[in-house]
């Protein structure tokens, strides 16, 4: 019997786990930006903690 367990985890949109600062894979990055478009889908943006440190980014679900 095959069990398919590769399945991504639920919520997990592209760019999960990776930086897009340092545009490298990263087990510590959050969303910190939404880039909404006129069009489309839009583009979100995701930090990892050294970043977020350097660059002062604030996780969008902590921003007001
Ligand atoms: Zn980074």
């Amino acid at each position: 019997m095959t069990e398919t367990t590769d399945t991504p985890p639920t919520s997990t949109g592209p760019g999960y786990g990776w930086c897009h600062w340092h545009e490298g894979g990263s087990g510590t990055a959050v969303l910190v930006r939404v880039i909404e478009q006129g069009s489309g889908p839009g583009a979100t943006l995701y930090a990892c903690a050294p970043c977020r440190e350097q660059r002062g980014l604030v996780p969008f679900v902590d921003q007001p």
